[in-house]
């Protein structure tokens, strides 16, 4: 049986890895001063992310500059597929 502790560092460095590309790809970039706005702002994503990206184009307004412009979200999903768990979990 694996040692736990192993599987739970192995999880964090998945999440961490998982958490830093959600950041850059979630990035925002101001179409004024073209500085990046990553997240995690919270308040600043607020009602950027939804499920089928319907609820554009959403208000924002930039933290450098503070000119305002707008949203519209792209959903994309795809899926990888995986003839076991194991493989699935890699
Ligand atoms: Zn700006």
């Amino acid at each position: 049986m694996p040692d736990i502790m192993d599987h739970e560092k192995e999880l964090d460095k998945k999440i961490k890895k998982w958490s830093e590309k959600w950041e850059k790809d979630h990035a925002l970039i101001c179409p004024h001063c073209n500085k990046t706005i990553y997240p995690p702002d919270i308040e600043f994503m607020e009602r950027l992310i939804t499920y089928h990206g319907e609820d554009g184009p959403i208000y924002k307004e930039c933290p450098y500059c503070e000119k305002e412009f707008w949203v519209n979200e792209k959903v994309n999903r795809t899926w990888d597929e995986f003839k076991t768990a194991k493989e699935a979990y890699k």
